[in-house]
């Protein structure tokens, strides 16, 4: 190692999580809080539970729930056709309903 250039290294700091658990772990900190650790978060425990404070779980879920759904191919061709074949008039009063 290069002299003078490298930060204090801690071989056993200590990181406090928020849900209380510490571990010791090498940092070039001498103390870290962290907010999850593996004590705590869901995909270790195995509990599904969503940290959602601006309820964007739910808003995506009635955008999805709102969304039309996709037309298959047959039918989209069959309303293009169905247009095409349509004298100029019945477009134009199509267009103003
Ligand atoms: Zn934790």
């Amino acid at each position: 190692m290069k002299k003078d250039i490298h930060p204090k290294y801690y071989a056993n700091a200590t990181a406090t999580c928020a849900c209380g658990a510490v571990f010791a772990v090498g940092s070039t900190e001498e103390k870290i809080d962290v907010e999850i650790c593996s004590q705590c978060h869901p995909f270790y425990t195995g509990t599904d539970k969503v940290l959602d404070a601006a309820g964007r779980v739910e808003k995506f879920k009635s955008r999805v729930a709102a969304a039309r759904p996709v037309k298959n191919k047959k039918e989209v061709k069959a309303e293009k056709r169905a247009h095409r074949r349509a004298p100029a008039t019945v477009k134009k009063i199509a267009k103003k309903k």
